[in-house]
């Protein structure tokens, strides 16, 4: 099966697609940037569930690079899918945990059933992932994992992110 990779420039919580992913913080309960727009937007459904699996399942919160589905509340999708990119260390930063926040995404949207999934680029606000590498990595990510999904949507913010992304996709 083949996966098309789209990309879109706007505001990741205006989307509408089966799974939205969310650039979260280990806490999973809320920050800044992509997340915080996806909380306020999804209203506090989204927040009860993340406090509920940090209450069962992450008491040490979510590591760096994994993935986990809620509900997506008032946003037009079926679940959100919380990952926690890696903190940029400087030259030479290990991309892996940055692959695998693509991958754990991808593995959680198949066992959904999820057939679009829209992505920010994660990492590449607070976390300081450089943006030409950040969207190497996502999109090379992307195209070498095996996945049901139909359609992987990438949603750049801003022009800077979007001519990034547009670059690696060719
Ligand atoms: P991280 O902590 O992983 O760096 P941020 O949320 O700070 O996450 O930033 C990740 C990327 O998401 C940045 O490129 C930022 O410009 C972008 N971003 C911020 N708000 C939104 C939004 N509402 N929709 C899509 N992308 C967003």
């Amino acid at each position: 099966m083949t996966t098309t990779i789209t990309l879109v420039q706007g505001d990741i919580t205006h989307q509408s697609a089966d799974a939205i992913v969310n650039a979260a913080n280990s806490s999973l309960l809320g920050g800044g940037g992509v997340d915080g727009a996806i909380h306020r937007r999804g209203g506090p459904e989204i927040l009860a569930e993340c406090r509920a699996l940090r209450a069962s399942r992450y008491g040490r919160g979510l590591p760096t690079g994994q993935a986990v589905a809620t509900t997506a509340g008032r946003l037009d999708a079926r679940w959100v899918i919380h990952t926690v990119g890696p903190v940029h260390q400087g030259p030479g930063s290990d991309p892996e945990p940055l692959a695998s926040c693509y991958r754990e995404s991808l593995r959680v949207a198949d066992e959904l059933g999820a057939r679009t999934v829209a992505f920010p680029a994660i990492s590449t606000g607070v976390y300081r992932w450089p943006m030409d590498d950040a969207a190497r990595i996502a999109v090379e990510t992307v195209r070498n994992t095996p996945t049901a999904v139909d359609e992987v949507r990438f949603v750049l913010f801003d022009d800077r992110a979007y001519e990034a992304f547009a670059r690696r996709l060719g």
